[in-house]
């Protein structure tokens, strides 16, 4: 339990503050890749997949709120999480703690109310970047911001299993201007292209083309665990989580 808590950045806070919380209270879910993956709620924490929650739209089509990879938190706190569909972007395992009053049990303890609305402020804000990135900022610099963040969310060597399609839906474009962007990236010696993959070479000139919402989102990231680690200073999960799985017992998230 101790080895994946440091997989993952907020896991590892988490762990810092409260070691025996993760020992009792956390278990593992796979995820498959898939579209829509409907998952029970709780606060997953990405060990080896990568989710991206996403908001449908009255077209059918979705948008993107956030990338989430091991360095980040995917909070279904709100309980209307199914409002927000999760695509599973890479395969892999996340840390799935059980929220089945979560909430009233942190709402008992005033001394953890104030860093939980703070962490709904970040998330907020977060949205609100992204939604303002989609409306104001060119594509080059939001494939770049996209980029960025997948390179730190997929880990290890910057390399990126996202296919051009993938990205186009990511950022809400068609998929010829992701390969001509992309392409000219490749030309300039800021990524390389493989057959599935991604290589970032560059991340010091990706971030020249990126808007400046990668750096606000990762301050804001930073914030949200921040808030995560002082919520659970010390907590007590006790009865507020009596049905949960028992530790290290693998269930698979269903599909759509
Ligand atoms: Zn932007």
């Amino acid at each position: 339990m101790d080895l994946f808590a440091t997989q993952n950045t907020y896991l590892a806070l988490i762990a810092g503050e409260n070691s025996k919380f993760i020992t009792d209270n956390v278990e593992l879910v796979e995820f498959a890749r898939q579209r829509n993956a409907h998952t029970p709620p709780g606060l997953y924490f990405p060990l080896t997949c990568v989710l991206s929650l996403e908001k449908p739209l009255s077209d059918g089509s979705t948008v993107m709120m956030r990338l989430i990879g091991a360095d980040g938190i995917a909070n279904f706190i709100d309980r209307d999480f199914d409002l927000n569909p999760v695509t599973v972007l890479k395969a892999g395992v996340a840390a799935r703690l059980r929220n089945d009053g979560l909430e009233h049990a942190m709402a008992k303890d005033p001394g953890r109310v104030q860093p939980m609305l703070d962490l709904y402020r970040c998330r907020t804000a977060q949205y609100a970047l992204n939604t303002c990135c989609f409306a104001r900022h060119p594509l080059t610099q939001r494939i770049s911001r996209l980029l960025l963040r997948a390179g730190i969310s997929f880990g290890r060597g910057n390399d990126i299993t996202l296919t051009q399609e993938e990205i186009a839906r990511l950022v809400a474009t068609r998929r010829e201007t992701v390969t001509d962007i992309l392409n000219r990236f490749a030309r300039e010696g800021v990524i390389e292209l493989h057959r599935s993959v991604i290589r970032i070479l560059r991340r010091d000139i990706l971030r020249t083309h990126s808007c400046d919402c990668f750096t606000e989102e990762m301050k804001l990231e930073k914030n949200c665990a921040q808030s995560i680690a002082s919520m659970f200073r010390g907590f007590e999960y006790g009865a507020s989580a009596d049905k949960r799985q028992r530790p290290n017992e693998s269930i698979t998230a269903g599909a759509a």
